[in-house]
C-alpha cells in the first residue's frame, strides 16, 4: 500500500451563518521514495491537508490510512504515537532550538522518544553527515547559514526514521541556488530512506524536479 492515503477527505470551517468548505472529497496517495509537489495559491487548503496528513487535525469526513492503516477510529493518543513514529515535518522556518547544537537538535527526537544517549548521537551524526554538515556539527543554530538551518532541519525531522515526510515550504526562505541546493539534499534523503514525500511549494522550478505535482481544487486534489 502507499505511504500515504487520502480518501474522500472533507474539511469544513464554520464562517459567519454558513460553513467554509475547505476540503471536499479530497483523495491522494503517495508512495514509498516518491516525492510529490502542491502547489496551490493562498487560501486553496494546503495547510489543512498537510495537518490533516500529519494527524495533528481530524477530517470531518473521510479516511487517512498510513501504511495501509486507517487511523480514523484510533484514539488521539495513538495518532501521536503514530506521528512521532512514522511523520516527519519541515517547515519554512527551521524552528531549531535556539541553545543546543546541531548535533543536539538531531539528536532531540530521538531522546524524547527513549533512545541511548550514545545511540542517538550516532544516528545524528550521520544524518548530519548525509547532509553535508558533519563539520558544522557543534555549531548552534544562528551560527549557521539559512540552507544549513534548514538542512539540519530536514536531518532532524527523519531522525525517528518516519516513513512519510512533510513539509511546508522548506525552501520558502533561501536564495534560489540555496534552495536547489537544499532540496537536492532532501530529495537525496528521501529517495535513500524510501520515504514518501509531500512538499508545499511555490517554486515551480523545485516543483519540476519533483516525481508528480498536484493543486487543490474546489476542495479536491487535481493532478497537474
Ligand atoms: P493554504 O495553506 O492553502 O493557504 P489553509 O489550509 O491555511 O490554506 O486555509 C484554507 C481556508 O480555510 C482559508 O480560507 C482559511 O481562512 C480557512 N481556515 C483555515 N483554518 C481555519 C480555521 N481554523 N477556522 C476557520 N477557517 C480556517
Ligand atoms: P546506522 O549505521 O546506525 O544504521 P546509517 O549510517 O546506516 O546508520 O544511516 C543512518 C540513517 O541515515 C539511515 O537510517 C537513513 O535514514 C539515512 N541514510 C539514508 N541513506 C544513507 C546513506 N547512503 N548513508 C548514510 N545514511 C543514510
Amino acid at each position: 500500500p502507499p505511504v500515504l492515503r487520502l480518501q474522500g477527505i472533507e474539511r469544513h470551517y464554520r464562517e459567519g451563518a454558513g460553513r467554509l468548505s475547505v476540503l471536499s472529497g479530497a483523495d491522494l496517495s503517495v508512495s514509498t521514495g516518491e516525492i510529490v509537489a502542491l502547489v496551490a495559491p493562498s487560501g486553496a487548503g494546503k495547510s489543512t491537508l498537510l495537518h490533516i496528513a500529519g494527524l495533528l487535525e481530524r477530517p470531518d469526513k473521510g479516511d487517512v490510512l498510513i501504511d495501509g492503516n486507517s487511523v480514523t477510529a484510533v484514539t488521539d493518543a495513538d495518532r501521536t504515537a503514530i506521528r512521532r513514529n512514522k511523520i516527519g515535518f519541515v517547515y519554512q522556518f527551521h524552528h531549531l532550538l535556539p541553545e543546543f547544537t546541531a548535533l543536539e537538535n538531531v539528536m532531540m527526537p530521538q531522546l524524547i522518544r527513549g533512545l541511548p544517549r550514545k545511540e542517538a548521537a550516532t544516528r545524528a551524526e550521520a544524518l548530519l553527515a548525509y547532509m553535508r554538515l558533519a563539520e558544522r556539527k557543534n555549531h548552534r543554530p544562528s551560527e549557521l547559514s539559512g540552507g544549513e538551518q534548514q538542512r539540519v532541519a530536514i536531518a532532524r525531522a527523519v531522525a525517528n526514521a518516519p516513513r512519510l515526510l512533510l513539509a511546508d515550504e522548506p525552501t520558502g526562505n533561501l536564495d534560489p541556488t540555496t534552495a536547489h541546493y537544499v532540496f537536492d539534499a532532501l530529495a537525496a534523503l528521501v529517495r535513500a530512506s524510501g520515504l514518501a514525500a509531500l512538499i508545499v511549494t511555490h517554486n515551480m522550478d523545485l516543483a519540476e524536479r519533483m516525481d508528480r505535482r498536484i493543486t487543490l481544487s474546489g476542495g479536491k486534489v487535481v493532478e497537474l
